[in-house]
């Protein structure tokens, strides 16, 4: 084929697939247009997860009637006059890319009408060409329905995924904008089904307790605003005590200048802000805003608008790090381990004692003591010694005790909060202690649910839990599942659920944070029924499972290993880690100096 111009409507059909990817875009372009408009109200309205309908209805300042058909034109936009202008960006769009991609895939209507006119605009456009121009009544402001998005894409429909993954994905970018612009009153409807109202007073704190609830809502620490006072660059937010993690990084959200924003560098400084703070592979909950100078940062570097770049990103780095690290040290009630050169100050006030205690699971049988303080350090000091001199790592020698089974085992103590030290009959034994009851319990529940005998638990007090819409919406997906596995939980309303029992086998566990876990399980990682349940059970063992930290006594020493014992597989947890090491006698003689015992 000769090289040729494409006409205006294919080329503008092929540009749109870059702003307008999928429903969930239509989305966050058309809500951020409405911000940019100034609105303090923002309706949000979805049918069969945007592909049939996104409807969005905002209380801004409208757009005049001599500029509707205009705003509609690729490049137009009232952002940005001139080049410079791109230099400091103060607005959420500036590409005047948005609506233009968005009618040329669509049959979208606009009705608007701006503030300082009378009458309004009704402007109906269908695949980028406009059908009717009329003249309406309507209050200021503007809304904008967006009909049968890639009807005249047929390759991009084919690739839309589920209304419930569409879903989710415009939740969970909703959710967090509702957050970060606490003074608009956000609503969004999915088929009919409200799944958030933020109520547009101002205050965070409250589209928080509306979001996520009141247990990890309340628990979030405010970062104050002293700690980047007469600073260039502010850092605000919340973020969670140490007592509160997740499974993986997706709990971490960082707005800059409004805009919320995928910046793997920050992230990781909100991750390094907790280190040593939290338990292995455990991450923050974090909500961070940071502002900086519009000169500073770059926001014209990526087609959705997802990255930036800043001018000096060690600087951002330096003072989102110090800025968590102080909010969540200056709240944490007992320092257990901490990089070097760094001074704690337990904090002993009475106000953070009492709120930390309301945040310890309540309910539940209680088969260990509670959770000592400050959870898990990440590096125990005591044996690491023993690991680097002696090369008494479990890969480096042939484990004398033959095959998977344990040797008859005499307990000695704990060691670090986190370790069994147990006597066998070749040396001395480590054990894991959450790694070892996370298999005690995993091979339970997994035989209780293949032979339907597991017992549950029914909840003297159920518990009602909120999640965030996005998490809600995957839990909802997996309750059918969850009853196989002994965890009983109903849907009791928006977003919230209504636990009733979980398998006996557990003990203190908050249905909370277990639900929470539960929401991370990837359902499409497996369309066999049995797998979906093995990871569900797995990720419930993780978390019900004793933590590192917690001080157990000799008997529940003991009842562990001897549980460990009885299992199939009693050297490693069900994530393959190792439940024990072993360091045989003649390595430890070797040490002292005495040859050949
Ligand atoms: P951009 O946001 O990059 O300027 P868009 O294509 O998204 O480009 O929008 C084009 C223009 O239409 C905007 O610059 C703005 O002037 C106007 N506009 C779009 N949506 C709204 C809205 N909800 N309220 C007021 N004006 C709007
Ligand atoms: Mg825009």
């Amino acid at each position: 084929m000769p090289i040729r111009l494409l006409p205006e409507s294919v080329a503008s059909r092929i540009a749109a697939g870059e702003v307008v990817e999928r429903p969930a875009s239509v989305v966050k372009e058309l809500l951020e247009n409405s911000l940019d408009a100034g609105s303090t109200r923002i309706d949000i309205e979805t049918q069969d997860g945007g592909a049939t309908l996104i409807r969005i209805h905002d209380n801004g300042t409208g757009i005049p009637a001599a500029e509707v058909a205009l705003a509609f034109r690729r490049h137009a936009t009232s952002k940005l006059e001139t080049a410079d202008d791109l230099e400091a960006i103060a607005t959420l769009g500036f590409r005047g890319e948005a609506l233009s991609s968005i009618a040329s895939v669509s049959r979208t209507t606009c009705v608007t009408r701006h503030t300082s006119e009378t009458a309004g605009t009704r402007l109906r456009i269908e695949g980028g060409e406009i059908v009717s121009h009329t003249s309406v009544g309507r209050p200021s402001g503007t809304e904008l329905i967006v009909e049968d998005l890639f009807y005249n894409v047929p390759a991009r429909r084919k690739f839309m995924r589920s209304a419930q993954t569409e879903r989710r994905h415009i939740d969970s970018f909703t959710t967090r904008y509702a957050i970060a612009y606490p003074s608009v009153a956000f609503t969004a409807v999915h088929d009919g089904r409200e799944v958030l109202r933020s109520p547009g007073t101002g205050d965070p704190r409250e589209v928080l307790l509306s979001i996520y609830g009141t247990d990890l809502g309340a628990s979030l620490l405010t970062v104050p605003e002293d700690y980047t006072a007469d600073q260039p660059i502010e850092v605000r937010g919340f973020v969670a005590p140490t007592t509160v993690h997740r499974a993986n990084r997706g709990y971490i959200t960082l707005f800059i200048n409004g805009r919320w924003v995928e910046d793997l560098r920050l992230t990781y400084a909100i991750i390094q802000a907790y280190h040593t703070l939290l338990p292995v592979n455990r991450f923050p909950v974090a909500f961070v805003l940071v502002t900086v100078p519009p000169g500073d940062v770059d926001v014209n570097v990526h087609p959705a608008k997802s990255e930036v770049r800043f001018r000096d990103a060690d600087t951002v780095f330096r003072a989102v790090q110090r800025a968590v690290r102080a909010t969540v040290v200056n709240e944490a009630p007992v320092a257990s381990s901490w990089s070097a050169g760094e001074t704690v100050e337990p904090a002993g006030d009475a106000s953070t004692r009492t709120r930390l205690a309301a945040l310890q699971p309540s309910q539940g049988h209680i088969t260990f003591p509670p959770i000592t303080r400050g959870e898990a350090p990440q590096a125990s000091g005591l044996l690491v010694g023993a690991n680097s001199a002696g090369g008494l790592a479990p890969s480096s020698r042939p484990q004398s005790t033959s095959g998977q089974f344990l040797p008859p085992l005499r307990i000695v103590g704990q060691v670090a909060t986190m370790f069994i030290v147990a006597e066998g009959p070749d040396g001395l034994y480590l054990i894991d202690q959450h790694a070892a009851h996370e298999r005690v319990l995993y091979e339970r529940l997994v035989s209780g649910a293949a032979t339907g005998t597991l017992a549950r638990q029914p909840l003297l007090d159920p518990e009602i839990v909120t999640l965030p819409a996005d998490e809600a919406g995957r839990l909802e997906e997996l309750l059918p599942s969850l009853g196989d596995v002994g965890v009983e939980a109903e849907v009791f309303g928006p977003n919230t659920f209504l636990v009733r029992a979980l398998p006996a086998e557990l003990g203190m566990v908050s249905s909370a944070d277990l639900l929470a876990d539960i929401a991370a399980v990837q359902q499409s990682s497996s369309p066999i029924r049995s797998h979906l349940e093995e990871s569900l059970i797995r990720h419930i063992c993780k978390r019900a499972a004793i933590k590192a930290g917690q001080v157990l006594s000799l008997q529940e020493m003991d009842r562990l290993v001897k549980d460990l014992e009885r299992t199939g597989n009693p050297r490693t947890c069900p994530h393959g880690r190792p439940t024990i090491v072993e360091i045989p006698t003649e390595d430890l003689a070797r040490r002292f100096g005495r040859p050949g015992v």
